[in-house]
């Protein structure tokens, strides 16, 4: 499973944070930091999701309220918003 995470559309409500521990807080630039990822694209950050983290990982997309996280099941598709 993999999560992506778009920066610019995030708007620093901190909600994905208390879900999974991934996720910090940049308060200084009002966004989150997807912790262990590689930025792919301009703004996009990227990684997998070990598998005891799944549950918490798909939380944190589900409660973001922009959508700003994505989550990819194994064969690439998106299952998550
Ligand atoms: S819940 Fe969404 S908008 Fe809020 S900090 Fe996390 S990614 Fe950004």
């Amino acid at each position: 499973m993999r999560v992506e995470f778009d920066e610019d559309t995030c708007i620093g409500m901190y909600q994905c944070v208390a879900e999974w521990d991934a996720f910090s807080k940049d308060k200084d630039r009002g966004k989150a930091i997807l912790e262990g990822s590689e930025e792919e694209e301009d703004g996009i950050f990227a990684r997998e999701i070990p598998e005891d983290a799944e549950l918490d990982a798909k939380f944190a997309a589900r409660t973001c309220p922009v959508d700003a996280i994505t989550i990819y099941d194994d064969d690439g598709e998106q299952i998550i918003p």
